[in-house]
């Protein structure tokens, strides 16, 4: 028989991928842990419908394996880790389910402490709870997206100083896509520093809010692409950075939010030939997951601010590596991380 995990293209010597079930809830989840190095691993709970449970496992070994490259460039104590549950979250959602996977998490005895994510919400956390202390971000202490927000904010301001050899925003045009819980306080931000917006999004209220309290400009969904902007800020999709829209982006830096902007990894090379600098996504984004590491490791919370912050310096030395060794700074983002956790 052909081997299923370790063929699989996104295995990446994974220590440990854990198959969990039960048979009264109906949990079939897959709890990957991509590496330890650093600590405990952390990354959200995804539910999702798969059809095919080679695809779940694809998911979970390539976002656990991101998990480890973010934690480890926001020099968080953590490593990286994910689940998935194959299920469908509009149907399938019952506490048992939930207590089921917090058991098969208490088994793991803290090596992977999960959280919410895609298709899951605090309040599925919850149950997790009840069956074990191995869960993050349940919530009640807040949203983690204004600091994500605001580190995209300092990655924007430090990608302009690199790029425009400017220390303010005032007058630059930012295309942004998504005002959702990050993309909205960012565009406040953004805002606040003098910067016009030029917005999309499928949310009809959010484009209104925006025009009348931000003075946005508000474009189609199709038409973000092809603006007259300084700063793309991709903060809904993933994907958004390939050939179709690299050739119509008349934008020179990348800023936002969104996970996977690079459709494909050699897009990162796309933009650095067309003179775009690209904030790699997994750094400009852990504004969030520090909020998180924080309140899960109960860190005193005032040196909080200050770490998001520090995803400014992260990535002014992304820019000058990615200058001095002629790579993309999605190459020198992967290295820096791979510096941390490999040795
Ligand atoms: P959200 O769901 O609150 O917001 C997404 C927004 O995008 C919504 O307003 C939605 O209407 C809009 N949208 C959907 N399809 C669109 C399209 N085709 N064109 C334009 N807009 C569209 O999500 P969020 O929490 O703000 O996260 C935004 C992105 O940032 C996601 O990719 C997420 O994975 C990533 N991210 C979020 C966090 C966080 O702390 N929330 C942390 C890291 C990464």
């Amino acid at each position: 028989m052909t081997a299923f995990v370790f063929n699989e293209i996104n295995f990446d010597n994974h220590e440990q991928v854990v198959f969990a079930s039960e048979a009264k809830s109906g949990l079939r989840a897959i709890i990957a842990i991509h590496n330890t190095k650093l600590g405990p691993a952390m990354g959200g709970c995804r539910m999702w419908n798969y059809a095919t449970e080679a695809e779940a496992l694809r998911d979970a070994l390539r976002l656990s394996r991101g998990m480890t490259y973010k934690n480890a460039v926001a020099g968080l104590p953590i490593g990286g880790g994910k689940s998935v549950i194959i299920a469908n979250p509009k149907t399938d959602k019952t506490p048992a389910l939930f207590e089921a996977l917090g058991e098969a998490l208490e088994r793991l005895a803290g090596r992977y402490i999960t959280a919410e994510d895609v298709g899951t919400s605090p309040s599925d956390m919850a149950y997790v709870a009840g069956k074990t202390k191995y869960v993050a971000g349940l919530g009640d202490r807040g949203d983690p997206s204004p600091f994500t927000a605001l580190g995209c904010f300092v990655g924007a301001q430090a990608a302009v100083k690199h790029h425009l050899k400017r220390d303010d925003m005032q007058g630059l045009v930012v295309a942004l896509q998504g005002l959702g819980h990050v993309g909205y306080d960012y565009a406040r931000q953004l805002h606040a520093a003098g910067a016009k917006l030029i917005v999309a999004d499928i949310d009809q209220a959010s484009l209104k809010r925006a025009q009348e309290e931000l003075n946005a400009e508000v474009v189609g969904i199709n038409q973000i692409y092809d603006v007259q902007a300084d700063i793309y800020a991709p903060c809904a999709l993933g994907a958004t950075l390939n050939p179709d829209t690299l050739s119509r982006l008349k934008a020179k830096i990348v800023a936002g939010a969104a996970n996977n902007q690079l459709a494909t990894a050699d897009m990162g090379e796309v933009c650095r030939q067309k003179g775009i600098l690209y904030a790699p996504d997994f750094v400009i984004n852990a504004g969030g997951i520090i909020k998180v590491c924080y309140e899960y490791m109960n860190t005193p919370e005032d040196g909080m601010d200050a770490h998001v912050r520090r995803i400014g310096e992260t990535l002014a030395e992304v820019f000058a590596r990615a200058d001095s060794e002629g790579l993309p700074t999605s190459v020198v983002a992967d290295r820096i991380a791979e510096a941390r956790f490999k040795n």
